[in-house]
């Protein structure tokens, strides 16, 4: 068979265990309909007739039957064909408490700190971040430059799926420098599959952050879920994790000058809850160069886990430019989380 494709792929096709079906095929028997799918859109990403769907509904392909070109690309690149679930903290070089003095975060504002020092030491021209509307709908966005990320739409984190690969491909076709990307972990997973496979990804993609994350939503669930406890989304402040679940601060009032919090807790999540995360055991990201979170921080401060050479050098140009205040780390606590998510998501092989 001919391969049709824009990349060059540095290993060979996986068996099809249905042979007489596309590769789309059986990604979809296999991950999508086995409730695998982690809705990572690195299949998305790579699909050479952007055929593969992302956005708001679960992964699809419409006429894949007669558009699917089978080559192969979405099978190769997924991190739930074979699934073998990461888990743990993870190998790491330093992990400590941050705040930015310099941007004002979803925590301590340490990944758009860490983003903008690569700016600054030359290591990227873009970075991929996830920006939002008034309601909340994720936005795909990529910087060019530090002040970029003083935007408070970027600096909040969205509970819902965003088409981050796709724009990470984007930004990997036009970069002179190197990219830098926030990613949840499924997603990084992707992208390190991508890396193994593709020179250009290995070569351009210079910072994976990963966010810790216990679960990922569909907006037109989680909207629908705030909308019965009589919640309109553009009335949303901001929305962070607890230990039971989910805090939705609302602004109220005639101005907005007061604000609710609304508890989403366990049950009601997981009514929500996206398949594909109900087998993910990864919280941290353990692929990641360096994994930013808010467990094991004291209020107001970011965790940061940092593990690779490239982001081990950023977190010295923060030390050294005195961009960010320190804490102590209760690593106890992030290394329960993860053990917490293992037990919550268990995950055999069928
Ligand atoms: C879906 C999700 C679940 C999370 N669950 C947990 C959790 O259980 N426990 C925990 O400790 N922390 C969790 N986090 C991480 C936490 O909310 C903060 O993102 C993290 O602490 C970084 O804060 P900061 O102030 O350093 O980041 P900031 O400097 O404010 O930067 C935030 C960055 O997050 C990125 N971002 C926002 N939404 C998304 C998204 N949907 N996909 C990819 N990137 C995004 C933006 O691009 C931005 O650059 C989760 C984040 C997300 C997006």
């Amino acid at each position: 068979m001919t391969e049709v494709c824009y990349f060059e792929w540095r290993v060979k096709l996986p068996k099809k265990p249905l042979r007489d079906q596309k590769y789309f095929g059986n990604l979809k028997k296999f991950v999508i309909d086995a409730g695998l799918c982690s809705h990572c859109t690195t299949c998305t990403s790579v699909c050479p007739v952007y055929g593969i769907t992302g956005g708001d509904k679960p992964i699809d392909f419409p006429n894949w039957e007669k558009d699917c070109i089978d080559c192969g690309s979405c099978i190769r690149v997924c991190p739930r064909w074979g699934y073998e679930p990461k888990n743990g903290i993870g190998n790491y070089v330093e992990i400590t408490a941050a705040k930015s003095k310099r941007f004002k975060g979803q925590d301590g504002g340490m990944a758009s700190e860490i983003i903008a020092s690569a700016f600054e030491l030359g290591m990227i021209d873009r970075a991929v971040v996830v920006s939002r509307d008034d309601v909340w709908h994720p936005v795909m966005t990529q910087v060019r430059t530090a002040k970029q990320l003083g935007d408070e739409k970027i600096a909040s984190s969205k509970y819902s799926f965003a088409d981050v690969m796709v724009e990470l491909r984007n930004a990997t076709y036009n970069t002179r420098k190197g990219v830098a990307v926030t990613a949840t972990p499924c997603m990084i997973s992707g992208l390190k599959k991508l890396e193994d496979e593709v020179a250009s990804y290995k070569q351009n993609v210079k910072l994976a952050i990963s966010l810790f994350c216990m679960e990922n939503f569909y907006y037109h669930q989680l909207s629908e879920l705030l909308a019965n406890k009589g919640i309109e989304m553009k009335s949303v402040g901001k929305m962070h994790v607890t230990d039971n679940g989910l805090a939705v601060e609302v602004s109220e009032g005639e101005a907005g000058e007061y604000i609710r919090v609304v508890e989403i807790n366990e049950e009601e999540i997981e009514e929500i809850l996206p398949s594909g995360c109900r087998v993910c055991q990864d919280f941290v990201g353990v692929e990641s160069d360096v994994s930013v979170g808010s467990e094991g921080s004291p209020e107001g401060f970011s965790t940061i886990i940092v593990r690779s050479e490239v982001a081990k050098k950023i977190m010295d140009h923060i030390r050294e430019k005195d961009y960010a205040e320190f804490a102590e780390v209760d690593v106890d606590a992030i290394e329960k989380r993860c053990e917490n998510k293992i037990q919550k998501r268990p995950y055999r092989r069928g």
